[in-house]
C-alpha cells in the first residue's frame, strides 16, 4: 500500500463508527495523520486521535476542531460524515424533529466547515468530503425529514465548491445506497425476524448484496487525495446501483 497521503493531515467527522471508522483508518493507512470528532470517539483505535464534540453544539465544534489542528499541525482533509437518520413522511416527524436531523446532518457540515477553513486555506492539497447519500436524489419511501437533509448537503457541496475552487479547496460528496454498518444493524435488530429483513434488503440491492463501509471509504478517500487534483463539485455514487439501474426483470 503507498502512503500517498503522507504528511497529510485529516479529520473525520463521526469517525468513531461505520463509514466514519473505515475512513479515518484508510487514511491512517495511505499515510495521513488523523483525528476524527465524534459523539463518543472512545470507538476510534490508535493511531486515530479522538475528539468529543457534538455537531450542532457551534462552540464545542470550534474548540474541537482548533484542538484537532493544533495536534496535527493543520487539515488538509476534512471528512464532513457525522449524521443522523430519521424515518417517516411529512406527516410523521414534529418541528422538533426536524430542526434536531437538520441541525446535526446540515448545519453540522457547516459549522465543522466553518471552523475547518482558516486550516484549509493554509493547505496546499486542501479537500472536502460530504457523506451525503442516494436520499439526495431517489425520492425514497418514507425517507422526507432524511432525506431532506442529504439533499441539502448535497446542494451545500456544490455551493462550497464554487465558493472555495480558486482558494484551492475542492468540495465533493459520496452518495452511499444502503451500507452493512452499525447503523443498518441497529434498524435490523429492530425488525421482528432480523436475519429475514437482511435477506431482504440484500436481495433488494442490484448487486445482491449491502455496500460495505470499506468500499465508501475507498470513494471517499479517492475524493480526499491529490489524484482527484481536477474533480471538484461532484457526487460519486456508492450503492451498488441502486440509483441508476433499472430493477431486474422476473
Ligand atoms: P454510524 O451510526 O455507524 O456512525 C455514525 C457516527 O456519527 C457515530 O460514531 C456517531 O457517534 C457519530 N455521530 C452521530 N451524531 C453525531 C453528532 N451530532 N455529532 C458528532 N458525531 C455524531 O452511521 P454510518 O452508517 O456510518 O453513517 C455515517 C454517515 O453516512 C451518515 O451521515 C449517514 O447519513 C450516511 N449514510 C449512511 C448510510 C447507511 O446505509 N449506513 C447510507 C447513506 C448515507
Amino acid at each position: 500500500m503507498t502512503a500517498e497521503l503522507a504528511g497529510l493531515s485529516a479529520l473525520v467527522t463521526g469517525g468513531a463508527s461505520g463509514i466514519g471508522l473505515a475512513t479515518a483508518l484508510l487514511l491512517a493507512e495511505r499515510g495521513a495523520d488523523v483525528a476524527v470528532l465524534d459523539l463518543d470517539p472512545s470507538g476510534a483505535p490508535a493511531p486515530l486521535r479522538g475528539f468529543t464534540a457534538d455537531v450542532s453544539d457551534h462552540d464545542a465544534v470550534h474548540c474541537a476542531v482548533r484542538a484537532a489542528a493544533e495536534a496535527l499541525g493543520g487539515i488538509d482533509i476534512l471528512v464532513n460524515n457525522a449524521g443522523i437518520g430519521a424515518a417517516g413522511t411529512v406527516e410523521d416527524n414534529p418541528d422538533a424533529q426536524w430542526h434536531r436531523v437538520l441541525d446535526v446532518n446540515v448545519l453540522g457540515v457547516v459549522r465543522t466547515t466553518r471552523s475547518a477553513l482558516p486550516y484549509l486555506r493554509a493547505s496546499s492539497s486542501a479537500a472536502i468530503v460530504n457523506t451525503c447519500s442516494i436520499a439526495a436524489t431517489a425520492g425514497l419511501p418514507q425517507r422526507a425529514l432524511y432525506s431532506a437533509s442529504k439533499g441539502a448537503v448535497l446542494s451545500l457541496t456544490l455551493a462550497m465548491a464554487a465558493d472555495h475552487v480558486r482558494e484551492g479547496i475542492r468540495v465533493n460528496c459520496v452518495n452511499p445506497g444502503t451500507v452493512d454498518t452499525p447503523w443498518v444493524g441497529r434498524l435490523l435488530d429492530a425488525a421482528a425476524d432480523p436475519a429475514a429483513e437482511r435477506a431482504a434488503l440484500d436481495a433488494r440491492q442490484p448487486t445482491g448484496r449491502l455496500v460495505t463501509a470499506a468500499e465508501v471509504a475507498a470513494a471517499i478517500v479517492y475524493l480526499a487525495s491529490p489524484a482527484a487534483g481536477s474533480t471538484t463539485g461532484t457526487a460519486l455514487a456508492v450503492d451498488g446501483g441502486m440509483a441508476g439501474l433499472r430493477p431486474r426483470p422476473e
